[in-house]
C-alpha cells in the first residue's frame, strides 16, 4: 500500500491525490458498515483515480490498444478516467483483481442493482462522500448512506443526473441506465 501511494502521488496533482486518500479512508468506513473487507475497499478506493490526469491522446491511444467500442471515443475524460481508467491500473499499477478494476470502472457512473457489487457501491459512494466534499446536500447523503448503502448510491444518481441536466450537459446513456434500474428496483 506505501510503494501504491507514492506511485499514485507521482501520477496525480496534490488535490488530487489527498482526494484518493480520503476516498481511500472513507470506503474503509462503509466497508466495516456493510461488511466488505476493508483492505481491498481501502485498495479500491486509493487508486479509484489514478488515470484522472492523463491526456486526451493517451485515453484515446489506451481506448484502441484494449480493444474497447469506438464509440467511447466521442465521450471525454469524465466517463474516460472510470470506464478507460481501468485498463491503466491494471497494465501500469499491475492490479490484476477483477473486482478492483470492475471498481474503478462504475466510479463514475454507477450501474444496474445486479451489476454492483458491494465494492462497487462503496467506492462510488466515499467518492462522492470523502470528508473534502461540501457540495450542498452532502450531509444528507451521508446520512442516507449511514441508513442504506443502496439508498445512497440511488441518491447519488439522482442527485448527479438532475445536477447535469440543470447544467445541460450531455448524460452517459449508462449513468441513464443505471438509475433507472434502481429507481424501478427501490421506488415500485
Ligand atoms: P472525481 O473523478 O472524483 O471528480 O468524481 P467522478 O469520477 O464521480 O466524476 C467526474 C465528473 O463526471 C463529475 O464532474 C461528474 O459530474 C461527471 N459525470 C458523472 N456522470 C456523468 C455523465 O453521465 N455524463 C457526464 N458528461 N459527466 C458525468
Ligand atoms: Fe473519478
Ligand atoms: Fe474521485
Amino acid at each position: 500500500m506505501a510503494k501504491l501511494k507514492k506511485v499514485m502521488a507521482e501520477h496525480l496533482s496534490k488535490h488530487r491525490f489527498e482526494h484518493c486518500l480520503r476516498v481511500s479512508d472513507y470506503a474503509v468506513k462503509l466497508a466495516k458498515q456493510n461488511g466488505l473487507d476493508q483492505q481491498e475497499a481501502a485498495l479500491a478506493g486509493l487508486v479509484h483515480d489514478y488515470a484522472k490526469e492523463r491526456s486526451q491522446a493517451d485515453f484515446l491511444a489506451k481506448i484502441d490498444a484494449t480493444g474497447l467500442p469506438a464509440d467511447l471515443k466521442k465521450w471525454g475524460n469524465p466517463i474516460w478516467h472510470g470506464v478507460v481508467g481501468a485498463a491503466f491500473v491494471q497494465d501500469e499499477l499491475g492490479i490484476e483483481d477483477p473486482t478492483i478494476l470492475q471498481a474503478i470502472r462504475l466510479h463514475t457512473t454507477g450501474g444496474g442493482h445486479l451489476e454492483m457489487t458491494t465494492l462497487d457501491k462503496v467506492v462510488f459512494m466515499a467518492d462522492y462522500l470523502e470528508e473534502g466534499r461540501d457540495f450542498p446536500g452532502v450531509e444528507t447523503a451521508r446520512r442516507v448512506t449511514d441508513e442504506s448503502l443502496n439508498q445512497g448510491v440511488f441518491y447519488q444518481l439522482a442527485h448527479t443526473l438532475s445536477y447535469l441536466a440543470s447544467k445541460e450537459q450531455v448524460i452517459y446513456p449508462k449513468t441513464f441506465d443505471a438509475y433507472n434500474d434502481w429507481a424501478q428496483y427501490l421506488k415500485q
